[in-house]
């Protein structure tokens, strides 16, 4: 017996859920969708503004999306893709902001260079390769490069403000990098929702099973006030960020198989001082430390949330066994299953410098973290700044045929063979490829609609490029991105004159 049956199950109200609902009522306003959230309200976990850097990561200044090979040539492979995956995302937000499903789009979305600096030859020299390699794909074209410190300092004048004796030091700049508060487009998208027919959000409601039945649905069991409601869905998404590997595992589906969490807490340094403040606008990545993970590169970066500006410097990692920010220590020890023990084992044998890493991170005070950032900005004074806490990005585990098992810092869509089920593990790059990354799940579990005139027009109306490849088509980027800068207001240089 079920209490209510609905075509789409969404479980949890954060980036992705939020984009997948809204994605398929604009394909099909006729579809019963339901998004189911455990908090009291959409976006309080890693989507939040504060819980992430609000970096579009389009790859432009994270140096970890460039590997440096053997001899000595950059790899942009990955960087090209990113690129790519979040034209996809501008283009879908340009699209809402036209159909006034948005509103202007500085309430989400604002123009923030993206800016790398390096310290000493060996660095430099690395940066400049990766200029010259990025520059000539159209997807970089307007990268800027520099080794000539006041030119940096014109870019990021906080930073080199009263150095002495400056080392060899590079910087490239995109000027129309992004800061997005993922956590506003999540709500704006949630009120689009609940403002349809046949869709609703229901919160303090927590999924706790689903079982699939003889016709492909899902039996969902939601708790709520003490009281068990089992939703029958066709079609149901795990995007509880953290909490999605546990759901997945006791959908019991094959493809679960093997899959455990390596749990990465979060700290930044926050500055909300104006007189700071107004003296940097920028992101600006460095190199990560050499045993660091990729997702721990410092970077201070200017951020714009509800309207006010801020600084934020870090991610200072940590470990925690809690899969959410407002989780339960026991999810980590909860996760453990006869298929992902080994795997897990494994990670933690050929992982030592990464716990070790994590470990001192941890043991970190307030002051000696402001020593870090002083590295990015000498004059910083400990009483400017305040310690906040990030989301929880939970790194994948999986089978490794070689070692057994290996830890990733990407994100991976898992679905099940019939399409009836799509579960979303990882963080990295996360919230910024979000709309790539559902139109993929799209495909793999709507196969037969997304095959259909009405579907492909639609599609191709919310995302122009769809089919086909802005990573080869010079022409079609072009077009594509004239519009979303102009659409977004992302075009840096009159936002700049504007902003006086
Ligand atoms: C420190 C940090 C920095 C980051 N920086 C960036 C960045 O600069 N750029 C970028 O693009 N991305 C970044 N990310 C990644 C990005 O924040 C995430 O990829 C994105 O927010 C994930 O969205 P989500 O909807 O999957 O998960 P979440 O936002 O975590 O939402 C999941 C929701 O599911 C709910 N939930 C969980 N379990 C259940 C259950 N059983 N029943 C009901 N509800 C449930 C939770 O309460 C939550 O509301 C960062 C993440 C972190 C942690």
């Amino acid at each position: 017996m079920t209490d209510k049956s609905v075509d789409v199950l969404l479980v949890g109200a954060g980036a992705m859920s939020t984009t997948l609902g809204t994605l398929l009522k604009q394909l099909d306003p006729s579809l019963s969708v339901l998004i189911v959230e455990r908090l009291n309200s959409v976006a309080q976990e890693s989507t939040d503004g504060w819980n992430n850097a609000g970096t579009g990561h389009a790859a432009y200044c994270e140096l970890n999306y460039t590997a440096e090979m053997e001899d000595g040539q950059v790899n942009i492979e990955k960087a090209t893709a990113i690129n790519a995956a979040f034209e996809v995302s501008l283009q879908f937000w340009s699209y809402l902001v036209e159909q006034k499903l948005l509103p202007e789009p500085h309430n989400f979305i604002n123009p923030v260079p993206h800016q790398s600096l390096v310290w000493g030859e060996k660095n430099v020299t690395f940066l400049r390769n990766r200029y010259e390699t990025l520059k000539n794909h159209h997807l970089f074209a307007e990268m800027e490069y520099t080794e000539d410190p006041e030119v940096i300092t014109q870019w990021m004048p906080l930073i080199m403000k009263d150095r002495q004796d400056i080392p060899p030091c590079a910087a490239t700049r995109i000027a129309h990098g992004t800061d997005v508060n993922f956590g506003a487009l999540a709500r704006y998208m949630a009120q689009y929702l609940q403002e349809q027919e046949q869709s609703e959000i229901r919160f303090n409601s927590h999924v706790n099973r689903l079982e699939q039945q003889a016709d492909k649905s899902w039996n969902v069991s939601v708790q709520s006030q003490g009281k068990t409601e089992v939703i029958n869905a066709k079609f149901v998404f795990l995007g509880a960020g953290g909490g999605a590997l546990p759901l997945l595992q006791k959908s019991g589906i094959p493809e679960s198989h093997g899959y455990a969490g390596f749990p990465v807490s979060g700290q930044w340094l926050i500055c909300e001082k104006p007189e700071v403040v107004e003296q940097h606008y920028a992101k600006v990545y460095g190199a990560a430390p050499i045993g660091a993970p990729p997702m721990s590169v410092p970077h201070l970066d200017t951020r714009i949330i509800d309207g006010k500006k801020a600084l934020l410097f870090g991610p200072f990692a940590g470990f925690t066994t809690k899969f959410l920010k407002k989780g339960s220590i026991f999810d980590m020890p909860f996760s453990v299953r006869s298929d992902n023990i080994k795997p897990m084992l494994s990670v933690a044998k050929n992982n030592m410098d990464l716990t070790r890493y994590l470990i001192s991170e941890v043991l970190q005070s307030k002051r000696s973290r402001v020593d870090s950032l002083r590295e990015f900005y000498p004059q910083a004074r400990d009483e400017d700044w305040r310690i906040g806490y990030a989301g929880q990005r939970v790194q994948i585990i999986k089978k490794d045929g070689k070692l057994g098992g290996k830890l990733e810092f990407g994100t991976e869509a898992i679905v099940s063979a019939d399409g009836s089920l799509a579960a979303l593990l990882g963080a990295s790059p996360g919230a910024s490829t979000t709309v790539n990354t559902i139109v993929n799940i799209l495909e793999r579990s709507f196969p037969e609609q997304v095959k259909t005139p009405e579907w492909q027009d639609k599609i191709k109306t919310m995302i122009p490029s769809y089919g086909e490849s802005l990573i080869d088509d010079a022409d079609l980027l072009r077009k594509v991105r004239s519009r979303t800068l102009q659409t977004l207001e992302l075009d840096y240089e009159s936002y700049a004159r504007q902003q006086g």
